[in-house]
């Protein structure tokens, strides 16, 4: 192999540009040439390429968002968009490719080394690290601190004015920011997925910190713990009790801004190990961070396997919430 393609797809995650950079110069430092594909699934369906020098990622590690573009593609869930765009990689000389991207992402990357026989090593990009294979995904770091800084910022208002503010994070179906952000914001419930929710609970818990003398709470919920968000669940615990709250739904200043150091540090090192995967195997694996040493995982199990949730600080948040 002498020339492999980079890519970004789905939604963006904050480092992915940190591991473009990693990419590009880590093939470098192997010998290889280095093709961006921009707009995703979609650009490549196009033959959007463009060559990557050295040069090319210089100062973009600090940047969020993606220099590539990024696009969700509905040709490509079809077997004849995924034959236009191995057929495009295959005219550029390309073979093979390093998806940064999410579960949707590898899902395609799958069907590309699978069907298509394009090696594909992925490199997990978004913000809702709900990846097996990987302690962390690239984005969430950040996304946590974001989310985190606003959280702080309500707090100021919902102490001042002894209110309860109902918080919405993303995380898709799964609670990890809502989790992390609500354990370091010291929220009073967190509302995820993972545990089943009970709004009755939830409301005589709130009245019960009130007659500790709480004169104000947050409570955080992942966009996917209720139907209809942090809406739903007050809605929902209205029926029992009347509680007066605010809803602030975080939406996507979430998915921006500039990359933690450690997103920064972890994009870098998974940039790198998957060239250097894609230089020596047949792809269709993920590239991921396990207890501190890069671990690669089956795209398959990646998707298909379940991450859960660090449920013992989910129990210290209900300790420390008192
Ligand atoms: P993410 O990678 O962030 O989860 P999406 O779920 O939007 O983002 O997926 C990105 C793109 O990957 C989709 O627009 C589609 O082109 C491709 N994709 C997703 N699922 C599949 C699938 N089952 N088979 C083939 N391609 C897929």
């Amino acid at each position: 192999m002498k020339r492999i393609g980079v890519f970004t797809s789905g939604g963006d995650a904050p480092g992915m540009n940190a591991a473009i950079r990693a990419v590009v110069r880590q093939a470098h430092a192997l010998g290889l040439e280095v093709i961006g594909i921009r707009r995703g699934y979609a650009g490549m369906i196009l033959g959007e390429m463009v060559p990557l020098g050295v040069r090319d990622v210089a100062n973009i590690l600090q940047r969020g968002g993606t220099i590539l573009l990024t696009a969700r593609s509905q040709e490509f869930l079809t077997e004849e968009g995924r034959a236009k765009a191995a057929a495009r990689l295959k005219a550029a000389g390309i073979g093979g490719l390093v998806a940064i991207g999410g579960d949707g992402t590898f899902r395609g990357a799958m069907r590309l080394t699978e069907e298509q026989g394009v090696p594909v090593v992925g490199v997990p990009g978004t913000i809702d690290n709900d990846l097996y294979g990987t302690d962390y995904t690239i984005g969430f770091d950040t996304a946590v601190n974001t989310a985190l800084e606003a959280i702080d910022r309500i707090r100021d208002t919902a102490a001042s004015h002894e209110r309860v503010f109902f918080i919405e994070v993303m995380g898709r179906d799964s609670g990890f920011i809502a989790l992390d952000v609500g354990l370091a914001g010291g929220a009073e419930v967190i509302a995820v997925p993972e545990e089943p929710l009970d709004p009755k609970a939830i409301a005589e818990g709130l009245l019960e910190s009130q007659r500790r003398g709480k004169t104000s709470s947050i409570v955080v919920v992942a966009e996917g713990a209720y139907p209809g968000g942090a809406a739903g669940l007050l809605a929902a615990i209205k029926e029992h009790v009347r509680v007066e709250a605010r809803v602030t739904v975080l939406g996507h200043i979430q998915r921006g801004g500039s990359p933690t150091a450690k997103d920064r540090i972890l994009a870098s090192r998974l940039g790198a190990a998957a060239v250097e995967a894609l230089a020596r195997s047949t792809g269709g694996v993920m590239v991921g961070e396990v207890e501190g040493e890069v671990a690669f995982t089956p795209l398959k199990e990646a998707v298909e396997r379940k991450k859960d949730i660090n449920r013992v600080l989910l129990g210290l948040s209900r300790v420390l919430a008192l």
